[in-house]
């Protein structure tokens, strides 16, 4: 797992040219694609968080690892009716940014043993290519809607509203995207304490991100290489 220890230098020297402590970060690897034999190594190497981007394949993979003392992620594009499926073996829900999500994950919180927590998506797209068909899978919810998001979240029962993840837009400047990130986390927080996670950055803007305060980073290529064909 050499390109693991190359990923955790990264993060270590960023926290350093930022005057922070690399404990503040939580690597979070991005297993999409892979198989659980790898998430089994990863857990070797010290890794507790990874992210899956798709319900059916995580769900296998978490069966698979059910021995393993791991926090599973969601980032992936959440279908409305698959919500309350996430919801039932998802540790935290990162891509939270349309309220018909909120009930779905809520009956699913219930049923569990403890609560879930989750993450609002926020778009960082410039405001004319948000929602309205740009083709952008990027997803995210639009600034002027993070704040009744964030209270339905807030006021739904066994789900706690953690903090907000972000997906810089490609072409533009990263540090940029994920400091108007932050600034969404600050009036977030103003209305809900227990939002304090800032989920941004990922193989090729994680420096960018740190800078900017994030909390969690969601790395796939640069320790697991190229994803393989979905399929
Ligand atoms: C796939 C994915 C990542 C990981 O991206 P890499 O560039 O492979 O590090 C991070 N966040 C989200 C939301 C993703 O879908």
């Amino acid at each position: 797992m050499g390109n693991l220890d190359s990923v955790r230098a990264r993060v270590a020297a960023a926290c350093a040219a930022a005057g922070r402590q690399p404990e503040e970060v939580t690597l979070v690897v991005v297993t999409k694609y892979f198989p659980a034999s790898d998430v089994r190594l990863l857990h070797r190497a010290g890794v507790r968080h990874v992210a899956e981007n798709r319900h059916q394949e995580a769900v296998a993979k978490r069966e698979m690892c059910s021995d393993l003392d791991l926090s599973w992620h969601f980032v992936g594009q959440l279908q409305s009716n698959k919500a309350a499926a996430v919801g039932a073996w998802a540790d935290v829900v990162q891509s939270v940014d349309r309220e018909r999500l909120v009930t779905g994950l809520g009956r699913a919180a219930q049923r569990r043993s403890r609560p879930l927590e989750v993450l609002l998506q926020v778009s960082l797209d410039p405001p004319a290519e948000v929602g309205a068909g740009s083709g952008t899978s990027r997803g995210g919810v639009s600034l002027d809607q993070v704040g009744a998001l964030a209270a339905a979240i807030a006021a739904t029962e066994h789900l706690v509203l953690r903090g907000v993840m972000g997906v810089a837009p490609p072409g533009g400047d990263p540090a940029e995207a994920f400091a108007r990130l932050a600034t969404v986390l600050d009036s977030v927080r103003a209305e809900q304490p227990s939002a304090r996670w800032l989920s941004a950055g990922m193989s090729g803007d994680l420096e960018a991100a740190i800078g900017c305060g994030a909390t969690h980073v969601r790395v796939g290529t640069a320790i697991l290489g190229n994803r393989p064909t979905p399929g």
